[in-house]
């Protein structure tokens, strides 16, 4: 709250005073807003993603040498490049909200990548039933991105941040493609083929 004397003294400052008075204003303002629960929660948010982010690029190369089909092994590598361009938007959204990009383990994506871990232990090399079951695992880590890009690319529109909003809802659109292709390969032949497997 302002008092009578400050706004006494504000009316005698110069031009510049006004500037310099005006970038502490928003200096202040930024700090409020980095200490509030919201903003730390949106942080943590993204290190805990930035975290996965990275543990799915070695998943997805684990995933590429144990699938069956050539169609499935392109679609784990042409992933892991999109991947890699999801961990750099992360960074560039720290960046926007000026924080550091910092991992977080996140211990769903832990969980889920040991689940696609056992898929390829538990299956025959070389079968169509362990491609059919490499693609529900793939989708399992794209529905937990999705949840999430989802979630925080409309945090950040609520919090005003709409060049993050942007960098995410692009994520997020690509994730969602993934998943759709994902079950075109499936619907087309893997699952069939699988079938007919004893
Ligand atoms: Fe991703
Ligand atoms: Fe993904």
């Amino acid at each position: 709250m302002l008092t009578t004397d400050t706004d006494n003294k504000d009316k005698s400052m110069t031009t510049e005073g006004k500037q310099t008075k005006a970038s502490a204003k928003s200096a202040d303002k930024e700090s409020e807003m980095k200490s509030s629960p919201l903003h730390k929660f949106f942080r943590d948010a993204l290190k805990d993603i930035y975290y996965a982010e990275n543990a799915i690029v070695d998943a997805l190369e684990k995933m590429q040498k144990a699938a069956t089909t050539e169609e499935l092994r392109e679609a784990f590598e042409d992933h892991q490049l999109q991947t890699k361009k999801h961990i750099s938007r992360l960074e560039k959204v720290f960046k926007l909200i000026d924080e550091e990009p910092e991992k977080k383990e996140c211990k769903a994506i832990v969980g889920i990548i040991k689940e696609g871990e056992e898929i390829i232990k538990s299956t025959k090399e070389g079968s169509m039933t362990r491609d059919a079951a490499l693609i529900i695992a793939a989708q399992k880590v794209e529905h937990y991105e999705i949840a999430t890009y989802g979630g925080l690319a409309q945090l950040a529109i609520t919090m005003g941040h709409n060049k993050a909003a942007d960098l995410l809802e692009k994520t997020l659109e690509e994730e969602e493609d993934t998943d759709y292709h994902l079950t075109d390969i499936a619907e087309s032949y893997i699952n069939l083929d699988a079938e007919q497997e004893d």
